[in-house]
Parts: structure tokens; C-alpha cells; sequence
């Protein structure tokens, strides 16, 4: 009997938009802004997994509290009012000049391509990340689950009869 692994479901290194260390904030807002993502995987120059970015870091959202949005995310709630525009403003002098090795968080929690994807999933649920960096035996980055790539699942409550409850 097949079962499906997160293999099967994440999006693959060659669609994947990612960070190095080095990357500027400013280099890595206008990925996420232009490609309308939340976040990116940051790897060194052998393609190597060494942390994680997101909108949260970047923006320094920790910074703020109660602004989170239902998804998790800032940009959602951005609205083009003046009083947002101005919060963005003072969210992007605290970040502004660093670069993402100082921002990201290290040592992520990672998942195989062949872990099982109900395992993943329930870790994607149970934690409060919105991504999963997948990488090799050797630590290389080569793809990302998002939470995007399981919705399928979320819409099938007893997937693989194990959901349920
Ligand atoms: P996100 O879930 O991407 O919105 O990120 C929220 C916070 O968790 C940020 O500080 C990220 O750097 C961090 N983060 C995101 N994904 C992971 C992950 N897989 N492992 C560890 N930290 C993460």
C-alpha cells in the first residue's frame, strides 16, 4: 500500500526562492514583497541548510505583540492605511542594514523528503511554523513544505484514518 511522503507534496529546490547568510533585509523584503511569499530558506554557498527567514524576523514582529494575524502572517493585516504604512516605517528602521544570518532562525526543524506526510503535516500543526525546510542525508536543502502544500489534506479530517479526533 502506497503512502505518500512529504516527497510527494513540498515544492522542489529548482521553484524555491532562498536566502544566504549574506543576503541584506532589504535584498530579502523585496523577494518576499515581489513574489508575494512569507519566508525563505537560507542556505550556504554548497546549497547547505542554515536557517530559516520570515516576514516575522525581517520585520522584527516579535517587537510588537497582538499584531499577528489569523494566518500567521503581517502582510494580510497591511492595509494601505497611513497608520500601517508608518508601523511598517518604525518595524523597518529596527532591521534595517542587518542582514539575514543575523535574523534568521538557525537550526531549523527540518523534515526528509521521505518522511511520512501525515507526520510532517502533524507537525506543521503542532508547531506554529508556517514552512518545513526538507533536506538530504548531507544537510542540503531540496525542497520546502509549506503549509500551502498540505491544505489538501486539512480538507480530508480523517486522511489516512489518523486525523480523526
Ligand atoms: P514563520 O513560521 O515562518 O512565520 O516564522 C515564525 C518564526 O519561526 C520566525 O522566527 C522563523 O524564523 C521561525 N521559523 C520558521 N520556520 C521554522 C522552522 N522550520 N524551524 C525553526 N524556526 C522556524
Amino acid at each position: 500500500e502506497h503512502s505518500y511522503t512529504v516527497g510527494d507534496f513540498m515544492t522542489r529546490l529548482d521553484e524555491l526562492f532562498v536566502a544566504k547568510p549574506d543576503t541584506t533585509v532589504d535584498e530579502a523584503l523585496e523577494v518576499l514583497v515581489e513574489k508575494r511569499i512569507t519566508g525563505l530558506p537560507v542556505v550556504d554557498d554548497n546549497g547547505r541548510l542554515v536557517g530559516v527567514v520570515s516576514d516575522y524576523d525581517l520585520l522584527a514582529l516579535d517587537s510588537i505583540s497582538g499584531k499577528r494575524t489569523e494566518e500567521g502572517g503581517f502582510f494580510p493585516a497591511a492595509n494601505s492605511t497611513w497608520k500601517a504604512f508608518k508601523e511598517i516605517q518604525v518595524l523597518l528602521n529596527k532591521t534595517h542594514g542587518k542582514t539575514v544570518g543575523e535574523l534568521m532562525s538557525p537550526s531549523p526543524l527540518v523534515v526528509r523528503e521521505m518522511t511520512n506526510i501525515e507526520d510532517a503535516a502533524r507537525v506543521l500543526l503542532e508547531t506554529k511554523f508556517r514552512r518545513l525546510p526538507v533536506v538530504d542525508e548531507s544537510g542540503k536543502l531540496v525542497g520546502l513544505l509549506t503549509r500551502v502544500n498540505i491544505e489538501i489534506l486539512l480538507w480530508f479530517p480523517c486522511f489516512g484514518g489518523r486525523f480523526c479526533g
